[in-house]
């Protein structure tokens, strides 16, 4: 069994990474002292609401995308990076740039540094620079709460005590793609490259240093159905509770430039998940949580062909309720969503398993 499950992960291995093609080499490019981009937004930071600052600061990009493993078969980020590593000087000044936007904005605040890749990887982000934008957050006393990217191999007990001891008592959380609780899910379906094993012990040693982590769990990798989907993200949410994460962040898949998941689509075997399939994991996600866990979504392109949709009617709708929701953690918001395109859903959840029709 194991044998023929590396067989078809090397199988994916190649297919993600034919698909990514030369696109790597025809990376824009950039001014290295911009962030690749920035935006605030209302959020909910603690127990109240602010704003939050995201910052995808413009690096290499992710080891596991530029390496021959390929990256996984939904990301397109490495496509925001720049060919050559800009300094660590110019990595703050990317950083101080996204700064402006909070200069009018009152506590509290959030920021969440992204880099298409992992915060805590030297090679991407240079020890010095780290250190130097976390010294600049901890300047200011606006901040509560920072969030921080980084995939399981580089979390360590020397990188997070530093982090700790720059940032004080502030909310910390490392955001980091679980995607699902399942090996198999994870290595076949998105190719991710590392285990429930290496998750569970970066938690263990985040938790060390009272930090907390923000678990994204993918709805709707390929070559699932839109019913073993469902399942599986509602599993990972479970599991995820019980280890003791702090924040799912649920991430409808969306349609991503030169990606395995393009292919397929393209073809037409394979459509992003249905919004009813989002709201009904957020539901099964805010019970099982039942107040520990903080629950977001916010649907990348959603209502659109690349991204979580439902019939086009209802999209809108349903979209700002999903952002209600992660703004207030309130599942009522969640009810009495309906329209005519429920029942296609429903179809398609009994249905899809039995025919192994994908529709367009
Ligand atoms: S999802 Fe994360 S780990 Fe996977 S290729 Fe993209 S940046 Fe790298
Ligand atoms: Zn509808």
């Amino acid at each position: 069994m194991e044998e023929s499950l590396s067989r078809i992960n090397e199988v994916i291995r190649q297919a993600t990474f034919q698909a990514r093609g030369s696109s790597l080499k025809q990376r824009k490019k950039r001014d290295p002292t911009r962030p690749s981009a920035r935006w605030t937004a209302s959020a909910r930071v603690g127990r109240e609401q602010g704003t939050a600052l995201a910052i995808v600061l413009s690096t290499i990009g992710c080891a596991h995308a530029r390496s021959d493993s390929g990256g996984c078969t939904m990301c397109s980020y490495l496509l925001d990076g720049v060919q050559e590593m800009p300094t660590s000087d110019q990595i703050v000044a990317q950083f101080k740039f996204a700064m402006k936007e909070l200069e009018m904005k009152r506590a509290p605040l959030s920021v969440k540094i992204y880099t298409s890749g992992s915060f805590l990887d030297n090679e991407e982000i240079p020890m010095e620079a780290r250190s130097e934008i976390l010294r600049l957050i901890a300047e200011d006393e606006r901040i509560r709460e920072v969030i921080l990217e980084s995939r399981p191999e580089y979390v360590s007990n020397s990188i997070l005590s530093s982090i700790r001891e720059l940032l004080g008592d502030r909310t910390i959380e490392i955001g980091m793609g679980l995607e699902s609780v399942s090996d198999t899910v994870r290595t076949i379906c998105i190719n991710k490259n590392f285990d429930l094993l290496m998750f569970k012990d970066a938690l263990k040693t985040a938790k060390n240093y009272n930090i907390g982590m923000r678990a994204y769990v993918l709805l709707k990798p390929p070559l699932l159905t839109e019913r073993d989907a469902l399942l599986d993200a509602i599993a990972t949410i479970q599991e995820a509770r019980r280890l003791g994460v702090t924040t799912i962040s649920l991430n409808p898949v969306n349609v991503q430039k030169d990606t395995l998941v393009e292919k397929l689509w393209t073809r037409g075997n394979y459509r992003p998940p249905w919004l009813w399939s989002v709201v009904e994991v957020l539901r099964e996600a805010s019970s099982i949580s039942d107040g520990w866990m903080k629950i977001v979504c916010d649907p990348v392109a959603g209502g659109k062909r690349r991204g979580a949709h439902n019939c086009g009617k209802c999209d809108t709708n349903i979209v700002e309720a999903i952002r209600q929701f992660s703004l207030s953690q309130n599942p009522t918001v969640l009810e009495h969503l309906t329209c005519d395109c429920i029942s296609q859903w429903e179809h398609t959840l009994n249905h899809e398993d039995f025919s192994l029709v994908v529709h367009r």
